[in-house]
């Protein structure tokens, strides 16, 4: 092939769902046009780096017309075959510009144009922790994953928490480390890669690196190369570590599979887990996904035998599963959200010598600042939200777009000053709990005193170096933690997640209750759970805690089947944004009509409004496209986002497959 009738398809980082032709750059060997390599291109009046995706014969666009591109960045390609493959497969999957895909798996200073600086050379750390005996569970878990390598298999890893997921995970890794492959191990939160982190790298004698988004540019850079040239043997990270290139991967695990932080909200809406199997059907090796209350989805294909179950149904050494009760919030007296009850519970736990944990999941003083006189309930101006009462400092709070207003004296309406914060936040029960525990440490997990780098670290070392104590958190001390001297664990309030409407949110609180639950009584000491609800009767609650996770799992799908939701159909949300509720109201109607010309086998719904209608003074709304088979709401999806994209509309529209709420 000669330069002459060679044409650059190449993927650019704009919002449009498609590539770019270039003509390629004056005098340039063509040798160097390997796919994967940057590019910089010209595009409107900017300079942009590109990705060259393929090097084609014949354009649409006359070659008059095409530009030429500026000049080649790299002389190999720096997006290897298998991440391009998978890359490519999240853009066209999930509906997102594929250079958009491409440049956002890239560590900042390679998406702008920069080449590699000299790599440091990384220390091994020196292993100093043995393997621990496995149980014949957790053998017969470890060998089926061992028995898989180089296969494309799902486990689902279904252990009950305490169970020891984390040493069969562990122990398998080790096979595909003698044989010189690397391993991912995604997790769901930030907060738990530390910990992890440490576990990992007292096990093995091998390079271990952490990929989040508290990192900074410069060691992303780092990890990202030392992940590509095979010298990261395990990377330990958050969702986009999905998209890190390997050298020889051999195995992934998805700790905390169930987890709703591995789907990205915003922009690019893939859910980390999902790609992760893809990457591991591209790559023909095992994936391996943990959790003690695994999500619908992955508990069917699981009874369907589409993926292997193995599990571990008893905690490890001597420790108990905890006893839950529920208490009665109609029946009970209470206090700022403490019943009388688990006040009582609190000061016998305590008085033991042991810790308590206790779960609210909303931070601030109080969720509602009101007027007694006309009832007036204060609203964030820019939100569909209310503000929330914050002390230290005093203000009034928007938790969406973080807008602060000053505590009003009096009513704006009535100018009664009868005016008060209603309700329980997670600094209204610490002040409460000082007061009637005074000689115990009451250390609060939430945003608000977590923000500066290494607080929630402290706070969590505060917590394992204490005696007897109390932790009061938001949902971040739900997840993973291993406090060992905690025997009682509480939830002020689970009515919200049981009434709720969303088709997720029985399934997502059952998940809640048990993780939260699960930190009780992990070691020698029995565990207690109380729940406050003004619900006891509530029939799928009660089969939970009766029956267990797998009995309550078993009749929710029953549910899900019998009014066709997923994971027994399949949707898509196309979401609109406008500040101008007509506007976008039109445009979701126009959306509508081309999706019912179409003729496809599904369903539209809507427009819906979403709870939060209205953010940052952006009007909300989606439609809903439900259909049942997955590849007929694919192909319809691939015929009509082109269309869309060609309607004239002022604001901006965004595609959600598989989303977590409608
Ligand atoms: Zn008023
Ligand atoms: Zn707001």
């Amino acid at each position: 092939m000669t330069l002459k009738n060679t044409i650059l398809r190449i993927a650019v980082p704009t919002p449009l769902r498609r590539l770019f032709d270039y003509l390629p750059p004056q005098g340039v060997d063509i040798e160097h046009l390997k796919p994967g390599c940057r590019i910089q291109v010209p595009f409107q009046t900017r300079k942009l780096v590109g990705i060259l995706i393929d090097v084609v014969k014949k354009s649409d666009v006359p070659v008059a017309k095409l530009k030429k591109a500026h000049a080649i960045i790299d002389n190999t390609a720096l997006i290897s075959n298998e991440l391009m493959r998978l890359a490519l497969w999240a853009s066209e999957y999930y509906h997102y510009a594929v250079g958009e895909v491409l440049l956002s798996v890239l560590p900042k200073a390679l998406r702008q144009g920069k080449t590699l600086p000299a790599l440091p050379a990384l220390v091994a750390p020196l292993a100093s922790d043995l393997n621990l005996a496995l149980s014949q569970e957790q053998t017969q878990a470890q060998q089926a994953i061992i028995a898989s390598a180089n296969t494309f298999n799902v486990f689902l890893l279904d252990g009950v928490t305490g169970s020891g997921k984390t040493e069969v995970y562990l122990q398998a890794i080790a096979h595909y480390l003698v044989q010189g492959m690397q391993a991912l191990i995604l997790v769901p939160e930030i907060s738990l890669t530390p910990q992890t982190i440490a576990r990992v790298a007292a096990r093995f004698s091998v390079p271990v690196l952490a990929w989040h988004s508290n990192l900074s540019d410069k060691v992303r850079l780092h990890t990202w190369f030392a992940a590509a040239n095979g010298d990261a043997k395990i990377i330990i990270g958050t969702r986009s570590a999905v998209f890190i290139p390997f050298k020889q991967l051999g195995i992934i695990i998805v700790d905390e599979e169930h987890d709703t932080s591995f789907k990205q909200q915003e922009r690019f809406k893939y859910h980390g887990r999902d790609v992760a199997i893809m990457r591991s059907k591209f790559n023909a090796i095992p994936i391996v996904l943990g959790s003690a209350t695994p999500s619908l989805e992955s508990f069917m294909n699981a009874q369907n035998a589409r993926y292997t179950h193995l599990n571990l149904s008893t905690r490890l050494g001597h420790a108990q599963m905890p006893h839950y009760q529920l208490l009665d919030m109609k029946k009970q007296v209470q206090v700022e959200g403490l019943s009388q009850a688990l006040q009582e519970n609190i000061a016998e736990h305590l008085a033991q010598n042991n810790q308590v944990l206790i779960f609210l999941n909303r931070r601030g003083f109080a969720p509602v600042f009101y007027c007694n006189e006309c009832h007036t309930i204060l609203q964030c101006e820019r939100c569909d939200a209310r503000l929330v009462y914050h002390r230290s400092p005093l203000r009034l709070q928007c938790h969406y777009c973080d807008s602060v207003v000053l505590v009003p004296k009096q009513c704006a309406q009535c100018q009664s000053e009868s005016v008060c914060a209603v309700g329980v936040g997670t600094q209204r029960l610490e002040s409460k709990l000082q007061v009637l525990f005074p000689d115990v440490p009451i250390i609060r997990l939430d945003r608000d005193n977590t923000k500066r780098k290494g607080a929630m670290q402290d706070l969590l070392t505060q917590m394992h170096q204490a005696e007897k104590a109390i932790l009061i958190g938001t949902q971040m001390i739900a997840k993973g933690h291993h406090f060992k001297n905690v025997t009682l664990t509480a939830i002020i309030d689970v009515d919200v997640g049981l009434c709720s409407a969303e088709f997720k949110a029985l399934e997502h609180t059952a998940q809640l209750i048990l993780q939260v639950g699960g930190r009780a009584g992990r070691e020698h000491k029995a565990g207690s759970v109380l729940i406050q609800t003004r619900n006891p009767e509530h029939k799928m609650l009660k089969l939970l805690l009766q029956q267990g996770y797998g009995h309550f799992a078993r009749q929710l799908l029953c549910e899900r089947q019998m009014a066709g939701l997923p994971p027994y159909t399949y949707c898509t949300l196309v979401r609109a944004e406008s500040y101008q509720l007509s506007v976008m109201q039109d445009f979701l109607l126009k959306v509508k009509t081309l999706v019912s010309q179409a003729g496809f086998a599904l369903q539209c719904l809507g427009p819906v409004t979403p709870m939060l209608a209205k953010k940052k003074g952006l009007h909300a709304q989606h439609l809903i496209l439900q259909a049942q088979q997955r590849p007929v709401l694919q192909a319809c999806l691939k015929q009509l986002v082109p269309q869309i994209e060609a309607i004239k509309f002022n604001g901006k529209f965004t595609i959600d497959v598989d989303p977590l709420e409608f």
